[in-house]
């Protein structure tokens, strides 16, 4: 690259120099030549003018056998003391006389246009190589018409050599001198050339290091000059594209952050069908090994048919189209799905987003079974007061035998009925968060104590023993003394229920450093385990009839779970079908310290 320049640069200074030389020469050569030339005619006019001023002697001139004119030759010899060559030519041609030549060796002059002009006009001149000397040569010549004898013309000769002399002279100066200033500007352009290269390389490599990812900016040279400009614009166009893909970075990273937070599900897929992202929920939710890679089919990785015709029907054209889709057997799962198309710059596609409904879908489906459950719990003892209403005032009134039992049995029906609205209202209460505690410091012993007398009565007329069971020392529990004591009273009630007589119940408690456990044992008749996890839940019974025979009404257990969880504590069951029962709870011990900064609910 640099040498290529430096040659670059050299070529072009020397085709500059020849370019301006060749025609300095040719046009230097031209003038000069002339000018000797117009210089040569002059002194030659000058001297003809000598000589026309004194003419030699044609008349009367002596005659020798050597030398015919003796008296021309005479003059010629003086005119040729100037220099010049001098010839004298006869009006018919024949040479006189010659300076540097024996005119008797010499041809006839007639024919040589400088003679011929100078008869003609009075004179002429010509450039001509001359035949008798070999040189090139100015002639000059003039007509002497001396008085009574035949003119005569005087010719003078100045040979050219000199000026090609001084041509050569000129041309050899001027190709030296170029010489110089070649060798002074092939080193000018050298170091020009030299110094450019290098900060125009430290531009290239600037602008690889730019191109792999290096922002860092490149020092200026401060020369001012357009490489420097371009340096600085460089580093300002490096400066932006650094800002800009560091704001690109980071909103990727953001987005990607975002995206792989999300448990929705989302997926993008173009055109064709294929994925072209999707986050780490979209795989668990679709129960995927792994993420799927980017430009697999959509049909391969997506099994549930509606959510790939939501996905062509957005392809299609539709801007938007929501389905549900299901997913897993044993435990399904419920999704809201949402397909929508993007359109980035020349990609068009769709975005597709998985939404999890499994929670809402339950609790539609517990709302549902709860309205039905509450109408068929209200119809029973409803039908049965409206039927032994009716037939009391059908007449059964008068008959003294039976209003008796029927009374007694509209009664026992509606304090079925107000106690199923009382667990009702509880249950709201619970659900709008509504259930006010006060949350106490409480003894075991005395609280235990205090729900088994009104148990004692009813376990008497049903032969069930009682026996109470408290470890020793208990200590105090932080709780709402009449919430926790339904839940004691509730569990006592479904135990001597569903235990026959002859029975035992037995209440014991103990703690474990942070709560105290309360267990309320029974001899009954169980809980099969398949049961033992739902009997928690509203309405849930493991007989029905039976339930309803001793009057319950399956929401007492959901109550008490729900009360004993706003207590912060927990209730299980452990149950043998035939064997009997034993439902657990917990109650947080009594803290001084949380409790001075525990609000009451
Ligand atoms: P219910 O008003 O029917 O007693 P619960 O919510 O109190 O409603 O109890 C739910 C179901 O759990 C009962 O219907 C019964 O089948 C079962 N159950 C509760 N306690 C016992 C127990 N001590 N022994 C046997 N089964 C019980």
């Amino acid at each position: 690259m640099r040498l290529n320049l430096f040659w670059k640069l050299g070529f072009a200074f020397f085709a500059l120099l020849i370019a301006v030389l060749l025609p300095v020469d040719f046009y230097a050569e031209r003038a000069l030549r002339r000018d000797y030339e117009r210089n040569g005619f002059e002194e030659l006019a000058a001297i003809a003018r000598i000589a026309l001023a004194h003419p030699p002697q044609l008349i009367n001139c002596s005659y020798t056998a050597s030398r015919e004119f003796a008296c021309i030759e005479t003059w010629v010899a003086q005119m040729a003391a100037s220099g010049v060559r001098v010839t004298v030519i006869a009006s018919n041609g024949q040479v006189l006389a010659d300076s540097q030549s024996d005119p008797s060796t010499m041809e006839n002059h007639a024919g040589r246009p400088e003679i011929r002009d100078a008869f003609a006009k009075g004179d002429g001149q010509s450039i001509r190589h001359s035949v008798t000397i070999k040189s090139d040569l100015l002639y000059y010549a003039v007509r002497l018409s001396p008085a009574g004898a035949p003119p005569v013309v005087l010719r003078f000769a100045l040979p050219l050599q000199t000026v090609d002399r001084a041509i050569w002279e000129f041309r050899r100066r001027l190709w030296l001198a170029s010489l110089v200033m070649l060798l002074v500007t092939g080193t000018a352009s050298l170091l020009i050339s030299r110094s450019f290269s290098d900060r125009v390389d430290r531009l290239t490599k600037f602008s690889l290091r730019v191109a792999e990812g290096d922002f860092r900016p490149i020092e200026a040279d401060r020369s001012g000059d357009t490489l420097d400009s371009l340096a600085v614009s460089l580093n300002q166009t490096a400066a932006q594209l650094d800002g800009t893909i560091r704001a690109l970075t980071e909103e990727r990273n953001l987005s990607s952050a975002i995206l792989a937070s999300m448990v929705e599900g989302v997926a993008v897929v173009n055109s064709s069908e294929r994925l072209l992202f999707s986050n780490e929920g979209f795989a668990e939710i679709l129960d995927l090994d792994m993420p799927p890679q980017s430009g697999k089919a959509l049909v391969e990785v997506v099994r549930q048919t509606e959510l790939i015709e939501a996905v062509r029907g957005v392809l299609k054209g539709e801007p938007r189209v929501e389905t549900e889709i299901v997913t897993g057997t044993l435990r399904q799962h419920f999704f809201a799905v949402t397909v929508a198309s993007v359109r980035a710059a020349e990609t068009s596609g769709a975005v597709i987003v998985l939404h999890d409904i499994t929670e809402l879908r339950k609790l539609e489906r517990v709302r549902r079974d709860f309205v039905a459950n509450v109408s068929h719990e209200l119809r029973t003892p409803l039908t049965a007061i409206q039927g032994f209403a009716e037939t009391l005032l059908a007449g059964a009134i008068d008959d003294p035998q039976n209003r008796l039992h029927f009374l007694e049995i509209i009664l026992e029906h509606s304090r079925r009925l107000a106690r199923l609205t009382e667990d009702l209202l509880m249950l709201s209460k619970m659900d709008a968060d509504r259930l006010e505690l006060e949350i106490r410091r409480l003894g075991v012993s005395q609280f235990v104590e205090s729900c088994i007398e009104t148990t004692q009565r009813p376990a008497a007329e049903k032969d069930l023993r009682i026996s109470v069971n408290l470890q020793q020392p208990l200590p105090d529990i932080a709780a709402d003394r009449r919430r926790i004591a339904e839940v004691l009273q509730n569990l006592l009630d479904n135990a001597m229920q569903y235990t026959p007589s002859g029975g035992q119940i037995m209440i014991s408690a103990s703690a474990n450093g942070t709560e105290v456990i309360f267990t309320v044992s029974d001899t009954g008749i169980g809980i099969p385990r398949a049961d033992q996890s739902r009997i928690f839940e509203r309405f849930y019974r493991v007989d029905v009839a039976r339930s309803r025979e001793v009057g319950g009404t399956g929401l007492g257990l959901s109550i008490a779970k729900h009360l004993v969880e706003v207590h912060g504590g927990r209730i299980w069951v452990e149950s043998e079908v035939g064997q009997g029962s034993q439902f657990h709870f917990t109650v947080p011990i009594f803290d001084p310290e949380r409790a001075a900064v525990r609000p009451a609910r």
